[in-house]
C-alpha cells in the first residue's frame, strides 16, 4: 500500500532535482533537516531532510538537496527525526481534555480510545464521530467499540447467558460501529463484560473478521495462574478475527524464565494459525478501579449493598485472601480523592481498622481507583524486548499512575539509553510502525513520501519521564518539536497553542 506512495514521492523528487530548466520549484510547509532519521522501520538512522506539505510528508530526500522552497524551516542538526508514537492503549475523554498534553509531550501523535469494553454509549457513532472532529485535537483518535457498551446497548448488560436474538443485536450493533472503528474492546475482567460466554465472543468476533478489524483484549485474568486459561480464550476468537492482548502482564508471576513461558504461549498460539498482537507498558504497578478487588458478586453498586448487609463476613475473607496475593495492602496506592497518595496499608492505620473493612466501609467497589505494585520488573522487561510487542501506556490525563504522562519516555531514557535494552531503532519500531500495522492504520507511523506528517525531533539523550507515582502528572520532557498532521504541537518543548489532531477513519 505504501510503496506507490513511495514511488511516486521518489519520481517526483527526480523530476524536480533534474528538472533545470525549471527555477519554480514547488511551495512546500515545512523543512526538517540536518537530523538523523529514524523512520520507524527499525533500519539504522542515516541523515535526510523531510519534506511536509499540506499535512503530509511530501519526500525524503538526502541532505543538502533543495528540490522545494519551505515557508518554515526547522534545524535537527544533533538530533533525531521519527514519525510520532502510536499509543495502542489509552484512555481518556476528548471532550474533558482534547490537547492531551500528557500524551503528544511524550511524542504520541495518535492514540485509541474506547478501551477495555467501554465506548461511548451511541448507538450511531456518527454524529459523536462528528462532534469529536469538531474539537481542537492535539493527537489523533483512532476509536474502538466496547463489548461492554455492546452488551448494554442490546440490553443484554448483565446477563450470563443471552438468547440468540439478543445476539443478533450485538452482532448489529457491532457492524454498524466499526464503520467508524478499529475494531471490538474487550474488557473480560470488569463489568458488564465478565458475564459474556463463549458463544457470544466467538459470534462478536465472526463480525470483527469479516470486516478485518481487530478484537483489543483486557483478558478475562491476568493473573499468573488464570493467564493461560484467559489467553486460550482469546485465541479461540482468533481463528475469526485478528486478536490482540492490551496491556500483557502477569499478576505475581516471577523472573525472566516465566515471561518466556508467556512468550512461547504466543509463539504456539501463531504457529497454529491465530493472527495475534499484544502491547504492554514500561512500569510494573497496574491501575484501575477498586471494583477489580472485590468478587463478582459484589461489583456493582447494588450487589455491593445487598452482599454488605447480607454476606459481610464472606467478603470481607474474600477481600482480604485477594488483597494479600496482590502482594498486600503496601502494595495498593490509592489514586482517587480523597485518599489519593496514601497506600491501603497507610489508610487502614489512619482509620484504625483492617484493610478489608476499609474496604468495605470506607471505598467500596466504586470508592475510586488504585496503583496496585504486582508486577515483576525482569519478567515484564522480557515483554518490552519482545520484537512482536507494542508500546502502549494505558494511560489517561487523569490518572494517578506515571504511566500517562511517562511511558513513552521511559523507554527511551530507561531502556534504550540508560539499561541498553533496546535499540533506538528498534525501541521506535515498536512505537509507530509496529502499532500502526496492529491497528490496521495505513499512512502513518513511518517517515515515507505521503505519509501523514506526524514527525518528532528529539535528543534522546535529553528525554526524561518526570512523572512518578508520588506525583504522576508531570509532562515529559525532551521532544523538542512535534508536528501532528503538519502542524507543529510543539516547540523548544513548549506548546504552541496549535491543534492538528484528527479522528482516524478506518478502512472499508
Ligand atoms: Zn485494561
Amino acid at each position: 500500500m505504501r510503496s506507490p506512495l513511495r514511488a511516486l514521492g521518489l519520481l517526483l523528487v527526480a523530476v524536480l532535482a533534474a528538472c533545470d530548466a525549471a527555477p519554480e520549484r514547488l511551495a512546500v510547509d515545512w523543512e526538517i533537516f540536518g537530523g538523523q532519521l529514524v523512520d520507524g522501520t527499525g533500519a539504522p538512522p542515516r541523515p535526510g531532510t523531510l519534506w511536509l506539505k499540506d499535512g503530509r510528508i511530501l519526500a525524503v530526500t538526502e541532505p543538502g538537496l533543495q528540490p522545494f522552497t519551505a515557508a518554515q524551516r526547522f534545524d535537527a542538526t544533533g538530533r533525531v527525526v521519527t514519525p510520532g508514537f502510536i499509543d495502542p492503549h489509552s484512555h481518556g475523554d476528548p471532550e474533558a481534555t482534547p490537547a492531551f498534553e500528557n500524551f503528544t509531550a511524550m511524542g504520541v501523535t495518535t492514540i485509541t480510545l474506547g478501551q477495555d469494553g467501554s465506548s461511548a454509549e451511541v448507538a450511531d457513532l456518527a454524529p459523536y464521530r462528528a462532534r469529536l472532529e469538531a474539537l481542537p485535537l492535539g493527537p489523533n483518535l483512532a476509536l474502538f467499540v466496547g463489548h461492554g457498551t455492546l452488551r448494554t446497548l442490546a440490553g443484554v448488560d448483565r446477563d450470563p447467558n443471552p438468547s440468540a436474538e439478543a445476539l443478533a443485536r450485538m452482532q448489529r450493533l457491532l457492524d454498524a460501529a466499526l464503520d467508524h472503528t478499529f475494531g471490538l474492546s474487550s474488557g473480560l475482567e470488569y463489568n458488564p463484560g465478565l458475564w459474556a460466554p463463549e458463544r457470544e465472543l466467538l459470534a462478536l468476533a465472526e463480525v470483527v473478521g469479516r470486516r478485518d478489524r481487530v478484537i483489543m483484549s483486557h483478558l478475562r485474568s491476568e493473573d499468573d495462574d488464570q493467564l493461560f486459561a484467559a489467553l486460550d480464550e482469546l485465541f479461540a476468537q482468533g481463528r475469526r478475527a485478528r486478536v490482540h492482548v492490551a496491556h500483557l502482564k502477569s499478576v505475581y508471576g516471577q523472573g525472566v524464565a516465566r515471561g518466556d513461558a508467556i512468550l512461547d504461549k504466543l509463539t504456539a498460539a501463531q504457529r497454529a494459525g491465530v493472527r495475534l498482537s499484544a502491547d504492554v507498558y514500561p512500569y510494573s504497578a497496574s491501575y484501575t478501579g477498586l471494583a477489580l478487588l472485590f468478587p463478582a458478586w459484589a461489583k456493582t453498586r447494588e450487589q455491593f449493598t445487598e452482599a454488605r448487609e447480607t454476606r459481610s463476613e464472606e467478603l470481607a475473607a474474600y477481600l482480604r485472601a485477594r488483597v494479600l496475593a496482590r502482594n498486600g495492602p503496601e502494595a495498593t496506592l490509592l489514586g482517587s480523592a480523597p485518599y489519593a497518595g496514601l497506600t491501603l496499608a497507610e489508610l487502614a492505620e489512619r482509620l484504625e481498622k483492617p484493610f478489608e473493612r476499609v474496604l468495605i466501609e470506607d471505598l467500596g467497589p466504586q470508592g475510586g481507583s488504585a496503583a496496585y505494585f504486582i508486577m515483576n520488573e525482569d519478567l515484564q522487561r522480557r515483554f518490552i524486548q519482545d520484537p512482536r510487542i507494542a508500546i502502549s501506556s494505558d494511560g489517561s490525563p487523569t490518572g494517578f499512575h506515571p504511566r500517562g504522562h511517562g511511558t513513552f519516555a521511559k523507554i527511551i531514557e530507561q531502556y534504550v539509553q540508560a539499561e541498553g535494552a533496546l535499540t533506538l531503532p528498534e525501541a521506535v519500531r515498536q512505537m509507530t510502525t509496529l502499532p500502526a500495522a496492529l491497528l490496521g492504520i495505513a499512512d502513518r507511523g513511518q517517515l515515507a513520501p505521503g505519509l501523514a506528517a506526524d514527525v518528532l525531533v528529539f535528543d534522546p539523550a535529553a528525554v526524561r519521564a518526570r512523572a512518578t507515582y508520588e506525583n504522576p502528572q508531570q509532562l515529559a520532557e525532551g521532544f523538542e518539536a512535534v508536528w501532528v498532521n503538519g502542524v507543529l504541537l510543539r516547540r523548544d518543548g513548549a506548546f504552541t497553542g496549535a491543534a492538528g489532531g484528527r479522528v482516524l477513519r478506518p478502512g472499508p
